[in-house]
């Protein structure tokens, strides 16, 4: 017997015949004499919808009364998936977060869990239930309800996982693994059996969104095997092939997966690019700029500083497009008064695409194959930006899914392994 923590995403919760998969899924697993805990998302489309609604009211919603909303999608799942348990004949309770409690910091719309209470959970479990936490929501020291950014449901249940020290997180969603990129966009991509922790923790942080970031950064903190499979196949197929089945993300590097030296390509259209037009080019200039943007809780991404001529230079930089205009008003209102730049000029029609593999630590030419196969493309490479086993570049986000295709192909990743 063990303790396995399954989540289910929006589209493997998006109507009352799938929940009812979903219920005889988990049933299956109870069956094999399991405890379970189940993390599940609001219904496809619902948290858009919800957070459409706040936007009617207000453009910019109010931070903590958007989480308030937003929670509730998932507040529904927990039910719905409940009442179809005991419907055949499965015991089962759910929970919203704040009865966990799952406890979270207070930013509202991007919080993150500082810890889990795992008392009641293992009450249930010991009682014999199927337990029920809602996915993407926690409550802060204050006792607000807040949530933890889009794809959050991922991270709730790698930390439920973390916090029950439970076997396996099992994160079932409508692909059957993790791919050499998004299938949606190509549709030659391969499903990876094992994807290291590293290459992960980069492909979801470069926009992949099978897994939310946090989730992986969890996994890898506290160790939770982490497996990604699909909630589409039939609900009551044999447990041991559905085991062995998908993606598992692996905290070893074997010696094939060296082999491969691109394993795979993120993209992202969350992305704006701002340049501040000749800056005095002298100590603190980064921080006079970039100081104000934390300041204001906007995160940046790719950072970009020009050679300086006649004492000025230009400064550029990435945000999320959600949080473009208010950089561009950081900029205007406070930094170009303040060190006395040209002019800010911004661009959100742009993308990022990212190689990524552990393979590039020990290859050379990596990157000059990115840029020469965009350049066959005739994409202009706006920003570029490297780590260890990762090359990044901005491009015009017209070119983005011709930029993935064909890097797809030239790194052979349609190719079997
Ligand atoms: P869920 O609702 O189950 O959380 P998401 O829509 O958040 O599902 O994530 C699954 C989706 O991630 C897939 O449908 C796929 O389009 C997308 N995706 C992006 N990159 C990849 C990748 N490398 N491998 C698999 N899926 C990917
Ligand atoms: N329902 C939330 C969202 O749509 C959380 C999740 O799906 O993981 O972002
Ligand atoms: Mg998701």
């Amino acid at each position: 017997m063990a303790l396995i923590v399954h989540k289910y995403g929006g589209t493997s919760m998006g109507s009352i015949e799938r929940i009812k998969n979903v219920a005889r899924r988990v049933a299956k697993w109870r069956a094999a004499g399991h405890q379970i805990v189940v993390v599940p998302s609001a219904m496809s489309g619902e948290t858009n919808r919800l957070i459409g609604l706040a936007r009617e009211l207000q453009e910019q919603p109010d931070p903590r009364e958007l989480d308030m909303i937003a929670a509730t999608g998932e507040q529904v799942s927990v039910g719905l998936l409940a009442m179809a348990l005991k419907a055949i004949g499965v015991d089962a309770r759910s929970y919203a977060g704040w009865q966990v409690p799952v406890r979270t910091d207070s930013s509202y719309t991007k919080a993150r869990i500082s810890s889990i209470d795992d008392q009641r959970i293992r009450a249930d479990l010991d009682a014999g239930r199927v337990v029920i936490v809602a996915g993407f929501q926690g409550v802060d020291d204050a006792g607000n309800i807040t949530t933890l950014g889009r794809g959050g449901s991922d991270t709730s249940a790698v930390a439920v996982a973390a916090a029950l020290n439970a076997a396996e997180c099992l994160i079932y969603t409508d692909v059957d693994g993790v791919y050499t990129t998004d299938p949606r966009v190509v549709p030659e991509a391969r499903r990876l059996s094992v994807i290291s922790f590293e290459e992960m923790l980069e492909m979801a942080s470069l926009g992949s969104k099978v897994l939310q970031i946090r989730s992986v950064e969890f996994a890898g903190k506290y160790r939770v095997p982490t497996r990604v499979l699909s909630s589409l196949t039939d609900p009551l197929i044999a447990l041991d092939e559905e085991m062995k089945s998908g993606t598992l993300i692996t905290f070893e590097e074997d010696e094939k997966m060296e082999s491969a030296v691109v394993s795979g390509i993120a993209f992202s259209r969350d992305e704006a690019k701002i340049t501040v037009l000749a800056v005095p080019d002298k100590p603190g200039i980064a921080y006079s700029i970039l100081g104000p943007v934390a300041a204001a809780n906007i995160d940046v991404d790719m950072i970009v500083q020009n050679q300086s001529v006649a004492g000025t230079t230009d400064f550029s930089f990435t945000v999320h497009r959600n949080e473009f205009q208010k950089a561009l008003d950081v900029l205007n209102g406070q930094v170009l008064p303040a060190v006395g730049g040209r002019e800010v000029v911004a661009d959100n029609k742009v993308c990022k695409v990212s190689i990524v593999g552990i393979g590039m630590r020990s290859h050379v030419g990596v990157a000059s194959l990115m840029f020469k196969t965009l350049s066959e493309e005739g994409i202009n490479i706006q920003m570029i930006s490297t780590s260890e086993i990762k090359t990044s570049v901005i491009v015009d986000d017209k070119y983005m899914e011709l930029a993935v295709r064909a890097l797809h192909k030239a790194f052979g990743l349609d190719q079997a392994a």
